[in-house]
C-alpha cells in the first residue's frame, strides 16, 4: 500500500501552495478588515490572470476547452490548498460539468463564454417544498408552440442574485415522477426571471430565491433531452461533494496551524497555553480527526478517479469532512480565546462559513442515508476496501 504522490502531484500541490502563500495569504488581512463577502471583481480577475501564470486554469475543464482536465485527486490537492485562505477566490476557466451536455449552439453561447468569465451562471433545483426531496419540485415548463413557458420559484441559489443565466430544472411531465418528468433548461435573465438575495449566516454564502413569471425561452434553451433533467441534475450534484471535502481539509488544516502556533506563544499563569492539557487534547483531537478526513477525501477523489462508483466514498468524505471542520474551527477558536472571536481572524468567518457545507450538496442526513441504503441493501467493504 503506498500513501506516497506521485512527482506530478506533489509538484502541482507545492505550485498550489506557493500560489496561495505568497500570492493570497498577504492579501487576507486587508480583507477581513474590508468586512467585504467577496474580492472586488477587478481584484479577482487580476488574481486569477496570476494564477494562470502559475499554471492553475480550469482545473476540470477539458482539454479541448483549453482546460487542464486533471484527475479528481489532484484538484483535491489543489482545493486543500486552496483552501487554507480566507480569501473567497476561485481558480478561473471553470463551468458546471452539465454544460458540457449542451450542443454546439448553446455551448458557444453559455459554455465558453462561462469558462471564460465572461458570463455568470447558477444552478438552480431546489424550490421551497423541495431541497432533500428533489422529486418534489414543482416549478413547470409548458409547451406552446416553438417555446416553453415556465412558472414557480427556485430557492438558496448559489450566485443567484448575480447569475445571467441560470441552469434550471422544471416539471416538463407533470404525469411523471419528477425524477423522470424534468428537464434542464437555460434561461438567460433577460427572458424575464427575478431574483431576492437570502441573508444567510455566513459571509460565503449568499444564495437567492429566483422567480419564474411566465417566462418564455425558445426550445432551443432546452439542455439534453427533454425529460433528462434530473439525470443531468445528478451530475452535476455529484461533482462538488468530494471538491467540498477537500475544502474542509484545508480550511481546517490552517485552523489547525493557527491554533497550534497561537497556542505556542500565548501565555497565561506564567506558562505558555500549550503546556496545559486541556488545550493539548484540542490540539491531538483535532490533528487526528484532520488526518482521517483527509484520507477520507483523498480516497473519495481517487474512486472518482478509478471511474468506479464513487458514490459511497463520497458521501462517507463529504459526511465526516463536513462535521470535521465545524469541530477544528470550534477548538481553533476557543484555543484563541477572545482573540478568535475577534473580526481580526479569519476563525469566526470560517465557524460560520462551515456550517452551510452540512446543509448544500446534500445534507449530513441524506449522506447518511446514501451509506445506510448501501450497507442494508448488501454493499461491504470488508475485504474491498484495497482491491
Ligand atoms: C449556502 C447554500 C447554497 C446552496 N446552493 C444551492 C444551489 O446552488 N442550487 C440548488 O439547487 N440548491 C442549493 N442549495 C440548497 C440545498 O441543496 C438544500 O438546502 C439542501 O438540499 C437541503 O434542503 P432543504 O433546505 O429544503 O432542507 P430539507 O430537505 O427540508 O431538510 C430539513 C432537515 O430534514 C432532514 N431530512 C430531510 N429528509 C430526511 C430524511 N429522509 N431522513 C432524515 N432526515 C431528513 C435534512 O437532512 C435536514 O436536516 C444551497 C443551500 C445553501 C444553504
Amino acid at each position: 500500500m503506498d500513501f506516497q504522490l506521485t512527482d506530478e502531484q506533489r509538484d502541482i500541490r507545492d505550485t498550489a501552495r506557493a500560489f496561495v502563500t505568497k500570492e493570497l495569504m498577504p492579501l487576507e488581512e486587508a480583507f477581513l478588515r474590508s468586512g467585504a463577502a467577496r474580492l472586488p471583481r477587478a481584484q479577482e480577475r487580476a488574481l486569477q490572470d496570476k494564477a494562470r501564470s502559475f499554471g492553475f486554469w480550469g482545473m476540470s475543464t477539458p482539454e479541448e476547452y483549453g482546460g487542464m482536465a486533471l484527475p479528481a485527486l489532484t484538484q483535491s490537492l489543489i482545493h486543500i490548498e486552496l483552501a487554507r485562505t480566507c480569501l473567497p477566490f476561485r481558480f478561473g476557466g471553470e463551468a458546471d460539468n452539465i454544460l458540457y451536455g449542451a450542443d454546439a449552439a448553446q455551448q458557444d453561447e453559455y459554455l465558453k463564454p462561462t469558462i471564460e468569465g465572461r458570463r455568470l451562471g447558477c444552478f438552480a433545483l431546489t424550490e421551497p417544498g423541495a431541497g432533500s426531496d428533489v422529486s418534489a419540485i414543482r416549478t413547470t415548463a409548458r409547451r406552446d408552440g416553438a417555446e416553453w413557458v415556465i412558472n414557480g420559484q427556485k430557492t438558496f441559489i448559489s450566485n443567484g442574485d448575480e447569475a445571467d443565466y441560470a441552469i434550471v430544472i422544471a416539471v416538463t411531465d407533470p404525469g411523471n415522477d419528477a425524477r423522470k418528468g424534468s428537464t434542464a433548461f437555460l434561461v438567460d435573465r433577460d427572458a424575464g426571471w427575478t431574483s431576492a438575495p437570502i441573508r444567510t449566516m455566513g459571509s460565503w454564502h449568499q444564495p437567492a430565491t429566483l422567480f419564474f413569471d411566465q417566462v418564455r425561452v425558445p426550445a432551443a434553451k432546452v439542455l439534453g433531452d427533454v425529460g433528462a433533467g434530473f439525470d443531468l441534475a445528478k451530475r452535476w450534484i455529484g461533482r462538488g461533494r468530494h471538491v467540498i471535502s477537500a475544502n474542509c481539509v484545508g480550511i481546517a488544516e490552517r485552523c489547525l496551524r493557527l491554533a497550534v502556533d497561537y497556542a505556542n506563544l500565548r501565555e497565561t499563569f506564567g506558562r505558555r497555553i500549550g503546556e496545559n492539557q486541556a488545550v493539548q487534547w484540542m490540539i491531538a483531537d483535532s490533528e487526528t480527526e484532520l488526518e482521517a478526513a483527509r484520507w477520507l477525501a483523498l480516497r473519495a477523489a481517487w474512486d472518482v478517479d478509478r471511474g468506479a462508483d464513487a458514490r459511497h466514498s463520497v458521501a462517507m468524505a463529504k459526511l465526516f469532512c463536513c462535521q470535521m471542520v465545524g469541530r477544528v474551527v470550534d477548538r481553533a477558536l476557543q484555543i484563541h480565546g477572545g482573540m478568535g472571536y475577534t473580526k481580526e481572524l479569519p476563525l469566526e468567518g470560517w465557524y460560520r462559513a462551515v456550517r452551510a457545507m452540512r446543509i448544500y450538496e446534500g445534507t449530513d442526513e441524506v449522506q447518511r442515508l446514501i451509506l445506510s441504503r448501501d450497507l442494508l441493501r448488501g454493499f461491504t467493504r470488508i475485504g474491498a476496501h484495497l482491491a
